[in-house]
C-alpha cells in the first residue's frame, strides 16, 4: 500500500459490528506456524497488532487490558509468589505482573514465539520487564504446560489468550480448568480474559459454570473498557481455589509502589460491582 492514510477494519461476525483504525502503513506481515501476524502504523493509536485478522492491541489503549488482567487477581491473592501467564506473547501482562515485588517468578507460556519477537520490535515498552531475573519466557502450548504442571505449585494463573478458536480453543474447556485447579496452591487464583459481556454472555456463563464444576468455589467476572476490542467493552473472569473473592488487599492496592494508568484500589472496588443486567444474568 502507499503511505496515504487508509483504514484497517476488523469485522466481527459474532457482534455484527466492526472496529477500525486509520493507518498510514503496514509495518510487517508474516504467516507464522500458528497465525498471520500483521503490524500496522496508525495515525492516532500508535502501532497495531493483528493476528489472523483479529485486533490484539494498540500502543494507545493496551494498558486498560493488561492492568486489569494482572492487578485485580494479584491484589486478590494474599501472597502471590509464583505466577504463570498463558498466551500473552506481547508481554504486556507479564510486565504488569512483575511490578509486584512479592512475585518471585513469572513464567509466560506463549505458543507463538513470533508474536513476542514482533512485540520486542514494535511494542518495546511492553517488553521492558522481559529481562527481569524473575521472568521466564517459554514458547510452548499453554494447554500442555498446564497439563504437566506440578500439583499445588502456582499462586496465580493468567490466561491472556486469543479468542476461543484455533490454538486457544482448548483454553476454555473443563479439561483445561481441571489442570489449572490442580496446579494452583490453596487460595490460588485463575484469571482468564472472557470476551465482551454485551455479546458473549453465553460464553462467560459457560466459563463460569465449568470453573465451578472443576471445584473453584468463588468466581467473579470483572468488566472494563477496551476500545480496540469488539464492542469496546471487555471482561476477565477470576476463579479462586478456596475462599471467596469479594475482598482484596485493599491497603496494598492503595499504597502500591508502582504507577498504573487505569487500575487503582477504587477502580478495583468499582469493577467488582456489576451492572444490573450482568448481575442478574450471572447471578451475583
Ligand atoms: N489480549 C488479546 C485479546 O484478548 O485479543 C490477546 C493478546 S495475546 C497476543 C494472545 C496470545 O495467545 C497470542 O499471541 C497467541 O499466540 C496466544 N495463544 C493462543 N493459544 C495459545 C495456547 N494454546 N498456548 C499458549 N499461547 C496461546
Amino acid at each position: 500500500m502507499t503511505n496515504a492514510p487508509s483504514w484497517f477494519n476488523e469485522q466481527v461476525d459474532y457482534s455484527g459490528s466492526s472496529i477500525g483504525f486509520r493507518v498510514t502503513k503496514k509495518l510487517h506481515e508474516e504467516q507464522s506456524a500458528f497465525q498471520k501476524i500483521e503490524i500496522w502504523e496508525t495515525t492516532d493509536w500508535g502501532n497495531l497488532m493483528v493476528l489472523d485478522g483479529c485486533i490484539m492491541l494498540t500502543s494507545r489503549d493496551n494498558f486498560l487490558y493488561h492492568e486489569m488482567m494482572a492487578h485485580p487477581a494479584l491484589f486478590s491473592h494474599s501472597n502471590p509468589k509464583r505466577v504463570v501467564v498463558i498466551g500473552g506473547g506481547d508481554c504486556g501482562t507479564l510486565r504488569e505482573v512483575l511490578r509486584h515485588r512479592e512475585v518471585e517468578s513469572a513464567v509466560q507460556v506463549e505458543i507463538d514465539e513470533r508474536v513476542t519477537r514482533m512485540a520486542e520490535q514494535y511494542f518495546p515498552e511492553l517488553c521492558e520487564a522481559n529481562n527481569d531475573p524473575r521472568a521466564q519466557l517459554l514458547f510452548d502450548d499453554g494447554i500442555a504446560y498446564m497439563r504437566d504442571a506440578a500439583a499445588e505449585s502456582i499462586d496465580v494463573i493468567i490466561v491472556d489468550s486469543t479468542d476461543p478458536v484455533g490454538p486457544a480453543e482448548g483454553l476454555f474447556n473443563e479439561a483445561f480448568y481441571q489442570t489449572c485447579y490442580k496446579a494452583l496452591r490453596p487460595g490460588g487464583i485463575l484469571v482468564q480474559q472472557s470476551e465482551p459481556p454485551l455479546t458473549q454472555l453465553a460464553l462467560i456463563k459457560s466459563m463460569r459454570q465449568l470453573m465451578r464444576q472443576v471445584g473453584f468455589a468463588a468466581v467473579r467476572t470483572i468488566p472494563f473498557p477496551q476500545p480496540a476490542y469488539p464492542t469496546g467493552w471487555w471482561s476477565c473472569t477470576m476463579a479462586r481455589k478456596g475462599a471467596d473473592l469479594s475482598g482484596f488487599r485493599e491497603r496494598g492496592a492503595y499504597s502500591k509502589p508502582f504507577a498504573t494508568r487505569y487500575y487503582s484500589a477504587d477502580i478495583h472496588k468499582a469493577a467488582m460491582i456489576l451492572p444490573e443486567f450482568l448481575r442478574e444474568a450471572l447471578g451475583e
